[in-house]
């Protein structure tokens, strides 16, 4: 193979401040004494990259009644007033997106070609679907006047900073409600740009605000009394944490979890495209993504041709720096992440299975992990069962489709599915029997804020996406 010259995206499109505050109230400001400070690195050089307020429960206090002080006035404006603001934010996500692309890059690890194709398209696209919603609630199927809950509390996770931050607060606010989100601690910047975008919108004081911390500030977040309906991405450990605390309030819960999705290969797929597909639902993020196709299913027949295609196009996969536009796989998120990666890996090392990864050097700082599957993986084996969250897949086989629909639905989980086949009937039956909330055919990983996106079981409940977004967020 080729070697491909550096192609670097230039860092100086973003001024990146050495410290930031909370945004409360439409300004930034200091942790109270009852908060601190923490510091966010960029993974792949271990720099740190700002220092960062962590809000305190008396932030959160401040931060709960500034939303609750703007809910009256926010919901009371027409639906195509809201809208307008959230145009506004839309476009000016456009206007700013190679440099927001950079920034979550830099504070994520994600590569550029992802941020900037991906995330910060999708980001927009949420915000300018929303504002659409906004003055036709009525329309949307929940009554003829639907009214806003109130006060949201939104925590989201590390793996989509900003377009977590979108799927939450574009229906929020379409809806009439205010909220106040806590982004992840690994990941903070973008959510903070986002608050400068808010100031820049004109958008009222208080309509969104954004808390900083670490776990203790979102668990802050989701128990205070004066928040009345609750959103959450995340482990699902965690989320059943905030299940637990919420059960016998008035608040309104929706959770978004993990998932162990099944990618599932019939002997008479394409191919070329299924390997496409399968590299696209296992390495897209480093496999940060809850609906990844961790568990890939391939028919026996097809088994050879499949894993031969899979592993010469892995080969190809380049792995470094996340602001090269060449970089396929950018860093792992955190240093805890990539040694939970290590460890269920030899995990499944020490279960017996068989670990391959292509030839491929590692930056020497930073936190990396090479594209890496498993073979001869049984469904007892944990890599098969847990979330490993990481570039790493587990391969399984089966016969027929119902041993297919068997071991696709054996699991704790029920986020999403894969089914590639020629055939449109197997891809309806296998469909209407898969136990998630998406099942993509002959593709993997594709959003879009017009379709609901949620799970079963353990993977949580309520949708997020579309017209059945909106629910959430209404009464
Ligand atoms: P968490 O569930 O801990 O984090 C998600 C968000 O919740 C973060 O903002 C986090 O803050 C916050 N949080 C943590 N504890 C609490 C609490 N008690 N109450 C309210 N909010 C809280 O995920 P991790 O980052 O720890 O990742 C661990 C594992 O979870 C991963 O390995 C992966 O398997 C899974 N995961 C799944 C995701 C998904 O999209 N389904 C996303 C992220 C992780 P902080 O970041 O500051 O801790």
């Amino acid at each position: 193979m080729f070697e491909y010259a550096p192609a670097p995206e230039s860092r100086s499109v973003v001024d990146i401040a050495p410290s930031y505050g909370l945004f409360i109230d439409g300004s930034f400001v200091p942790a109270s004494p009852s908060g601190g400070v923490f510091k966010t690195v960029n993974p792949a050089s271990e720099e740190v990259l700002a220092e960062v307020a962590s809000a305190g429960v008396e932030d959160v206090d401040l931060a709960v009644a500034a939303a609750r002080r703007a809910f009256g006035p926010w919901s009371a404006l027409p639906g195509a007033e809201r809208a307008k603001y959230l145009f506004r934010i839309a476009r000016i996500i456009q206007e700013r997106s190679r440099e927001l692309a950079v920034l979550e890059s830099l504070d994520n690890g994600k590569p550029i070609k992802e941020s900037r194709d991906v995330d910060l398209p999708l980001v927009a696209a949420h915000f300018f679907y929303y504002a659409g919603w906004a003055d036709k609630l009525a329309y949307a199927g929940y009554g003829q006047n639907p009214r806003p809950l109130g006060v949201a509390a939104q925590v989201i996770p590390w793996n989509f900073p900003l377009l977590m931050l979108a799927w939450k607060i574009a229906p929020a606010l379409a809806a009439g409600n205010t909220v106040v989100l806590k982004p992840a601690e690994t990941t903070p910047l973008s959510a903070l740009f986002f608050a400068d975008i808010c100031r820049q919108a004109d958008l009222p004081p208080g309509v969104v605000n954004i808390i900083t911390g670490a776990g203790e500030t979102g668990r802050a977040l989701v128990e205070h009394p004066g928040v009345d309906k609750v959103a959450f991405t995340g482990s699902t450990e965690v989320g059943r944490q905030i299940a637990g605390s919420v059960a016998g309030t008035r608040k309104r819960l929706t959770l978004e979890l993990g998932g162990k999705a099944a990618n599932i290969v019939f002997d008479d797929a394409p191919i070329d495209q299924a390997v496409e597909g399968i590299v696209n639902g296992i390495f897209f993020n480093q496999g940060h993504v809850c609906c990844a196709g961790s568990r890939l299913l391939v028919q026996e027949s097809a088994y050879d041709e499949v894993l031969t295609a899979l592993k010469r196009r892995m080969a190809t996969l380049r792995v470094g720096d996340p602001l090269d536009k060449n970089t396929d796989i950018g860093a792992i998120n955190s240093a805890a992440q990539l040694s939970r990666i290590h460890e269920l890996s030899e995990i499944g090392d020490s279960e017996g299975a068989q670990r391959w990864s292509p030839q491929c050097e590692l930056p020497a700082q930073g936190y990396w992990f090479a594209p890496t599957i498993f073979t001869g993986v049984t469904q007892a084996h944990r890599i098969a069962r847990e979330e490993i969250f990481g570039p790493v897949l587990s391969v399984l086989t089966f016969r027929t489709p119902d041993e297919a629909i068997e071991k696709a639905n054996n699991t704790p989980y029920g986020l999403s599915a894969g089914v590639w086949t020629e055939k449109g009937s197997l891809i309806l039956a296998m469909a209407d029997r898969l136990r998630a909330g998406v099942v993509w055919a002959n593709t993997f990983n594709k959003f879009d804020p017009t379709s609901p996106f949620g799970g079963y079981k353990e993977s949580g409940y309520g949708r997020e996406g579309g017209r059945h977004g909106l629910e959430a967020y209404l009464a």
